[in-house]
């Protein structure tokens, strides 16, 4: 067995022991691989071992990927910064972006969104604790921009995603996760018909799945380390 399809198999092994301890069934969590800094060649290995959704930081990187794996029915979700001048990629070679944090971004992939093509998946990122990194939309503000960004055509609100910072133990890990999954009930008690909220990574997945998380995005767990790019 290769290590990919060995480490694909603990990490899932990992979401069904995280889903049975939360009294959650093992398919309302999906894994989302995440690629970012890995050729095609280990996209194609998780690929044959079960995996179609991946998850890519660096849109550039992305597109000449998924340029290069254009045989395979593979998902892609932007998971990294989107700048404005980036909008037109993303629109155009993704299948979902979780990082949409502020409406200008929202409207861009709605009107760059290719004809033609399914709505691209869309979560709107929180910056759930304050964090250093300051990428997302405040907690409070979530909600309005989810209101905003539902009446766009081209592109379809599924949820909330957080990247926490790192936190020390699983408690401390499940209060964040906890808050996140606050708002998006916060989000469905006001009528919006979210179903995604995407949060957890290698080190945090148990907690997140505690606390509600619909997708899972892991790299280190899957493919090993990264080297710094
Ligand atoms: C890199 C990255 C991940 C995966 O992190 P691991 O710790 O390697 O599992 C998940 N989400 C985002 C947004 C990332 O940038």
């Amino acid at each position: 067995m290769t290590t990919i399809r060995n480490n694909l198999q603990s990490v899932h092994a990992r979401i069904a022991d995280a889903c049975a301890g939360a009294q959650r069934q093992v398919n309302e969590v999906t894994l989302l691989a995440v690629s970012k800094t890995f050729g095609p060649e280990a996209v194609r290995e998780a690929y044959d071992a079960g995996q179609a959704a991946f998850g890519e930081n660096y849109i550039q990187e992305a597109v000449e990927k998924i340029a290069l794996l254009r045989d395979l029915p593979l998902q892609w979700h932007c998971i990294g910064p989107i700048q404005t001048n980036k909008t037109r990629l993303v629109a155009a070679h993704f299948d979902w972006a979780h990082t949409v944090d502020r409406l200008k971004i929202a409207q861009r992939l709605s009107q760059q969104r290719p004809q033609g093509m399914a709505p691209l998946q869309i979560c709107i990122q929180v910056n759930i604790d304050g964090g250093l990194t300051k990428a997302g939309v405040a907690p409070a503000q979530a909600l309005d921009l989810a209101q905003e960004v539902v009446q766009l055509p081209g592109i379809t609100l599924r949820g909330l995603m957080t990247i926490p910072e790192p936190a020390a133990d699983f408690e401390a890990q499940e209060a964040v996760h906890l808050k996140a999954k606050a708002l998006f009930d916060q989000l469905r008690q006001a009528g919006l018909a979210v179903d995604t909220l995407s949060m957890g990574m290698t080190s945090d997945l148990e907690a997140a799945i505690s606390a509600g998380a619909t997708i899972v995005r892991v790299g280190t767990a899957i493919f090993g380390n990264r080297l710094a790019r």
